[in-house]
């Protein structure tokens, strides 16, 4: 054993040594900016926001908005739909009064009242009718009894199935001003998903049904009109304070930088806002609109287990808070890189 230790300790030297050999200077190199902000998202981030780390400090851009007014291949050409077997998952009851109404990426929630249900987010044309239609009636929720709609923001995988929501259940509809613009000025591209504008969401909003109030925050940076949501909910009877995360992919071009960069402190602010927001309301559950951040579709099957246990989605304040430093440093870090970027391009 002590051999073979020797043996890789030699060829270690010998590796480190030639690579010495090709440049003889070389010193261990403080971490840039770049990697310091980086690193500051990974030590928040632990093992609970991988998703939200993978997403927003190491994946390309989700691209700034595309103004073509372009019909979608799967609403031109309904076969064109990715295959259900990609995105069908199983609706849960995850709270007392929360539903999840939604498939294995993306994420709609039903949070009943004593007066009706507040339906969040609607996924794609081609799967709410199975997913949350479909999903509520399984879990013994009537999706007539949805009174209001709310948005978190204007992109086809979440306002896929407003309209048809809309149309047939007439509850309020309730966006920001920005993206209900979008959404007019789009008419192709949100064919069949489009609601008829309704109520416009502002900062600090509240609804209010029933027994249950949910505030709106306005948290641009995904799209100009991104919103967010804090509520309470119920776990066997204790209250629960939730967070709702409406958008966390960052939106930038490289070849964009003066816009890119603007765009970046907008989403900084507004994740430094909805971190504030949750610890006045003294959030510990963070919710999102896709699995990939909050890790719903895998926390709905470990609550068939959780017997007397902790509930799987209640992080605690602290980790709520950790969900923010994740996203703002990978921001911050994106945003050090497109200024470099620039930088260089310029000076070439
Ligand atoms: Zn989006």
């Amino acid at each position: 054993m002590a051999n073979h230790l020797v043996t890789i300790a030699s060829a270690c030297v010998l590796v480190a040594g030639s690579a010495l050999a090709q440049t003889p200077d070389a010193k261990p190199r403080a971490p840039s900016a770049v990697e310091a902000a980086q690193q500051a998202a990974k030590e928040a981030a632990e093992f609970e926001f991988l998703g939200a780390l993978a997403r927003t400090c190491f994946l390309p851009p989700s691209r700034s908005e595309d103004l073509r007014d372009l019909t979608p291949a799967y609403v031109s050409d309904p076969s064109k739909a990715p295959a259900r077997s990609t995105w069908y998952a199983e609706p849960a009851k995850v709270f007392d009064n929360l539903y999840f109404v939604g498939g294995k990426i993306h994420s709609s929630w039903a949070l009943k009242t004593s007066e009706g249900i507040i339906l969040f987010d609607t996924i794609y044309p081609y799967n709410s009718e199975e997913l949350i239609v479909g999903g509520m009636q399984k879990l013994g929720l009537d999706p007539k009894d949805i009174k209001y709609l709310i948005v978190s923001h204007a992109h086809q995988d979440h306002i896929g199935g407003a309209e048809m929501i809309q149309t047939r259940y007439r509850p309020h509809v309730v966006m920001s001003g920005p993206d209900w613009d979008l959404v007019e000025k789009l008419p192709n591209r949100f064919k069949t998903m489009a609601p008829k504008r309704d109520i416009v969401a502002t900062d600090g909003m509240k609804i209010t049904l029933g027994d249950t109030t949910v505030t709106t925050w306005f948290t641009p940076g995904h799209t100009d009109g991104t919103n967010s949501f804090t509520f309470q909910v119920q776990d066997r009877g204790k209250p629960v304070n939730v967070v709702y995360s409406g958008g966390t992919a960052l939106v930038y071009e490289w070849t964009l930088p003066d816009w890119s960069i603007k765009n970046l402190d907008t989403y900084m602010a507004s994740q430094r806002h909805l971190a504030a927001k949750a610890k006045e309301t003294g959030a510990t559950v963070l919710i999102s609109n896709h699995s990939e951040f909050d890790n719903a579709y895998n926390k709905n099957r470990m609550l068939a287990g959780r017997g007397d246990g902790p509930h799987p989605y209640e992080l605690g304040a602290d980790w709520v808070q950790r969900y923010f430093k994740v996203t703002e440093n990978c921001a911050r870090a994106t945003q050090l890189k497109v200024q470099e970027t620039a930088a260089a391009a310029r000076s070439h």
